[in-house]
């Protein structure tokens, strides 16, 4: 087992850090929230009073913070000068593609190697060791990395260069935020028509229709497996984040002159959403601004 760094310890980090504890890892784990710090340390990681402490002596160094600028402010300030050259550095936070390249290439120029390994599966996820990773780094970095994110999850995927991970991700979360939306119109218009919510579901998910927004993560109450909507739309891959994400697609789409209509049409709706009530809701409550 080895020593691992972990730093940033939120709603992801702090389920994947205990999973790397319970895995018999030696986790070293840094967040500057002193509640994370102990549910950190009850999850059976050792917590440390800086992000350098965490890295020092570790063989991964694994960041899952909110986006790009902290983690370029955490590998330039503490990581880079704090890793041991055999390290590996790996970066689950989900970010733009840009940033993920540009630490990767700051990790190169001190000698250190570093992939981008973003994540699909939410909360539960985390907490019960059944992430998607998706991995951008060379071939080696990717062998290197993976034994890590196997102890976290169910599928490690290797993507392509630095970057790739965080392509795949955004490139996947515009799906998902536009078909939600597409899924949602549809329902809100069967009801408009006399359609019962059911029946729908019954036809559609099993016809062209069908998407993982249809049949995983049905956006009607009572209708599908259990999902947010059961729950009044609380708990589950909130708005913002969906938006985030979003605007994170839009800005990766910009910088290569792609064509986004549908990925840009949700994120405006998406952010009328989260202005108005959406917030603090699951993302397919915005079936609510639908109906
Ligand atoms: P979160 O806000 O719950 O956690 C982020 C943690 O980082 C916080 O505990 C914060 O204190 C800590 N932090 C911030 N700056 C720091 C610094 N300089 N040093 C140390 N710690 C610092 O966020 P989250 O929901 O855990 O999401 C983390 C990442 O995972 C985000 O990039 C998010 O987009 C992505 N993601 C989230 C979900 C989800 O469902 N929550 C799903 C997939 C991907």
């Amino acid at each position: 087992m080895a020593r691992v760094g972990f730093i940033g310890l939120g709603n992801m980090g702090g389920g994947m850090a205990a999973n790397l504890a319970k895995k018999g890892h030696d986790v070293r784990a840094f967040d500057l929230s002193a509640e994370a710090l102990e549910r950190a340390r009850a999850a059976g990681c050792l917590p440390v009073v800086t992000a350098a402490e965490a890295a020092e002596g570790a063989e991964a160094i694994i960041t899952m913070l909110p986006a790009g600028t902290h983690v370029e402010q955490v590998y330039a300030q503490s990581v880079l000068d704090a890793a041991l050259p055999s390290a590996i550095l790996i970066d689950c936070s989900t970010i733009d593609v840009a940033t993920a390249k540009r630490v990767a290439e700051m990790a190169a120029a001190k000698g250190l190697v570093a992939v981008d390994a973003p994540v699909s599966g939410g909360i539960a996820a985390a907490n019960a060791g059944t992430l998607t990773f998706m991995v951008g780094g060379s071939k080696d970095a990717f062998g290197r990395a993976e034994p890590f994110l196997a102890d976290m999850g169910k599928a490690v995927i290797h993507a392509g260069a630095n970057g790739a991970g965080q392509a795949a991700k955004i490139c996947n979360n515009m799906i998902l935020g536009a078909t939600m939306i597409a899924t949602c119109e549809a329902f809100a218009l069967a009801e408009k028509l006399g359609l019962d919510a059911q029946r729908f579901y019954d036809i559609a998910s099993v016809s062209s229709g069908q998407s993982w927004s249809m049949t995983s993560y049905c956006p009607v109450p009572g209708v599908g497996p259990e999902s947010p909507a059961d729950r009044d739309y609380q708990g589950g891959f909130a708005a913002p984040l969906m938006l985030k994400d979003l605007k994170l697609a839009l800005e990766a789409a910009a910088s290569v002159g792609a064509n986004v209509p549908m990925g840009t049409r949700a994120e405006h709706l998406y952010q009328a959403f989260v202005d108005g009530d959406g917030a603090g809701l699951d993302f397919s409550g915005i079936i609510k601004t639908l109906r």
